[in-house]
């Protein structure tokens, strides 16, 4: 037991969340990879879309984010005005490492013709050099509007990239970076758990590899992944994904099972995301009755960060096209 967990037992975690979240005046937003204590205490859970909508919609004092960094950001930079806490802030993502803004401004530089769509799973400086931010729910929405004509570059996750284009059929230059949970899972190991069960449909997020996506029934976000679970006829489904997604899946039909996708060891337990796995109910408890670690951005940054956002807003729920995308 470490010194902090010491000094909180015999706290009702639950229940001093709850008080703090009053007292505060704050709002608990999860990702669906969060620990299922985590979503439950939540007001929201949702995809990286929809967390997003809701940290630039509420009306709350303080945001507490549990999920990772970059999520954390978004929140702030949508949302200046509120107080931004993030449980662990160490919680961050491998694509983010992936994608350095130093060298991804010179790959801009280096493909002047290009427009730049990013991955929401990226810095902020790295938003903003960017001309639109994606999601893995928004995507394709957003891709379908650029001219066919107009070249691209897409950052930071090659996986996602390669996905669009070839659903696309359009070129890309794709930045190298890779999700390490996803890239984690194996085919074969994925083709045996199949075999067991032939009447299973497999879902995968666009994060895996085309080893794993080429296997797929249903492509999607997290949220698509949900969705798509409500709607099959089957009563087993193999899911492609951070496998705390799966908490959701038992709440919302609670008759069916539900299998995480194996990696190379044949357990799920390879995919559990790292950075995730970080937040804690402890963590939470502590972020909110101390309002830190706090989310601060410089102001410039921020509003260069935010372009790219709202216009992944706006084309995603199609109130604004893409514009004009000056040189940046
Ligand atoms: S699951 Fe992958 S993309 Fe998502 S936060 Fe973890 S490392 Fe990043």
């Amino acid at each position: 037991m470490t010194a902090q967990s010491a000094s909180l037992a015999g706290l009702d975690l639950r229940a001093e969340i709850d008080r703090l979240r009053k007292e505060k005046n704050a709002v608990i937003l999860a990702h669906y990879y969060q620990k299922p204590e985590l979503q439950d205490i939540a007001d929201f859970v949702g995809d990286s879309l929809e967390l997003s909508r809701k940290a630039a919609e509420t009306d709350a004092d303080v945001i507490a984010f549990c999920g990772v960094k970059f999520m954390a950001e978004v929140a702030k930079i949508l949302s200046p005005q509120k107080t931004v806490i993030l449980p662990d802030v160490n919680a961050g993502c491998s694509l983010e490492d992936a994608c350095p803004p130093e060298k991804f401004k010179a790959f801009r530089e280096a493909h002047p013709d290009h427009i730049a769509i990013t991955y929401i799973n990226c810095s902020t400086e790295v938003k903003a050099l960017s001309d639109i931010i994606v999601t893995s729910s928004s995507a394709e929405k957003i891709l379908s509007q650029i001219p066919r004509d107009q070249k691209i570059i897409f950052g930071p996750d090659r996986h996602l990239g390669g996905y669009l284009s070839r659903k696309f059929d359009r070129e890309m230059l794709l930045w190298p970076g890779v999700c390490i949970v996803h890239e984690a899972f194996s085919e074969t190991e994925l083709l045996k758990l199949k075999a067991q069960h032939p009447g299973a449909p497999i879902a995968a997020h666009p994060e895996c590899p085309p080893t794993i996506v080429d296997h797929a029934d249903y492509v999607g976000s997290t949220s698509g992944i949900l969705n798509y679970a409500k709607t099959i006829d089957a009563d087993t489904l193999i899911v492609a994904t951070e496998p705390h997604i799966i908490h959701q899946m038992q709440l919302a039909i609670p008759g069916k099972t539900f299998i995480g996708a194996p990696g190379a060891d044949g357990n799920c337990n390879c995919n559990i995301c790292p950075y995730m796995a970080l937040n804690t109910m402890e963590k939470l408890y502590i972020s909110l009755r101390d309002l830190t670690p706090q989310i601060e951005i410089e102001e410039g940054l921020r509003l260069k960060a935010k372009e790219s956002l709202d216009r992944m807003l706006g084309m995603a729920s199609g109130t604004v096209g893409m514009g004009d995308l000056g040189a940046r």
